[in-house]
């Protein structure tokens, strides 16, 4: 098919290409009343220690349980949000129902910091970035915050991330190791975990001493720096014994616990106690 254009010449339609572009602006559409109308879900992935075996923090984990697509993985929406916009309002929703749990937990005995996601889209747009930096404040503990090394290449995400360590608002680099590398940045950031990768764990398995030595080094680094390690994406027990031997003690993976929504924390917090 082919359309006139202005000035005369044809443009052509890919039926295909019409076809995915009136899906993506209809959930673009749904997503931004899904923010609203309550279908969106934190679900929390505990961090353990693995020497003890206890969980010593949560990650919180948005997913969109949308009427007919069924429980979508931030994977399927994220980045749309953050094309479009949407990102900011689907940031502060999640920091403030991460709060809301936290806060309960916290009343009922499960003194766990909940860590959030912040895209760095919504860490330096100052109308967002404000009102997250207050909520984090507020949360005096409760929260804390992941981004990825994106947010330590700008300038504005350096300068946020520095107002909440002077509000003792912890902070973790997360996927470490798939961005730029900004080690001259961490030097000066405070910042306190660094979370390595899965793709730097998955590898453990294959004996593959290469992934080894970088896990080695990055826990030497964060030693350096005063920082803590979490390894992201452990799977199973001979992992976990690669990585107790490399010199990291925090985790996080299917080995101990998926992601689950709050109703299952409880049981799972009960049956994980040693
Ligand atoms: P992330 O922050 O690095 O979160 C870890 C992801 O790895 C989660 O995927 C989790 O389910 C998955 N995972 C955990 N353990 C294992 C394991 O042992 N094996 C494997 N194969 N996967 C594991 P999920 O929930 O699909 O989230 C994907 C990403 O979406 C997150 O990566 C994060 O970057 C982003 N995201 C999630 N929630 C939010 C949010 O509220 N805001 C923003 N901006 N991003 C979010
Ligand atoms: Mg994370
Ligand atoms: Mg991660
Ligand atoms: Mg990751």
């Amino acid at each position: 098919r082919a359309k006139r254009a202005a000035g005369g010449s044809f443009v052509f339609y890919d039926p295909v290409t019409d076809a995915a572009r009136g899906e993506r602006l209809a959930m673009i559409t749904e997503l931004r009343s899904a923010i609203d109308s309550g279908q969106l879900e934190l679900h929390y992935q505990p961090v353990v220690d693995m020497v003890t075996g206890r969980a010593i923090s949560m990650e919180a984990l948005v997913r969109w349980r949308h009427p007919t697509r069924g429980l979508m993985p931030p994977g399927g929406f994220i980045p749309l949000a953050e094309q479009t916009g949407l990102i900011g309002a689907l940031t502060l929703w999640v920091v403030r129902r991460a709060g809301e749990q936290a806060r309960l937990w916290w009343q009922g005995g499960i003194r766990m910091p909940v860590a959030v996601n912040i895209s760095v889209d919504s860490l330096i747009d100052p109308a967002v970035a404000h009102e997250v930096v207050r909520l984090l404040v507020a949360a005096a503990g409760e929260l804390t915050v992941e981004v990825t090394e994106s947010a330590l290449m700008n300038d504005r995400g350096r300068q946020v991330l520095a107002d909440l360590a002077a509000a003792n608002v912890s902070c973790a680099i997360d996927d470490f190791g798939t961005g730029y590398s900004a080690l001259a940045y961490l030097r000066s950031l405070p910042v306190s975990a660094i979370k390595i990768d899965r793709t730097f764990i998955t590898d453990l398995a294959h004996g593959a001493g290469v992934d080894l030595a970088i896990i080695r080094s990055v826990v030497d680094l964060a030693t350096a720096l005063g920082m803590e390690v979490i390894a992201e994406g452990v799977e199973t027990a001979e992992i976990e014994r690669k990585l107790l031997d490399a010199g990291v003690r925090r985790a996080q993976g299917f080995h101990y616990a998926r992601p689950m929504p709050p109703s299952d924390l409880g049981p799972w917090l009960t049956a994980s106690r040693p």
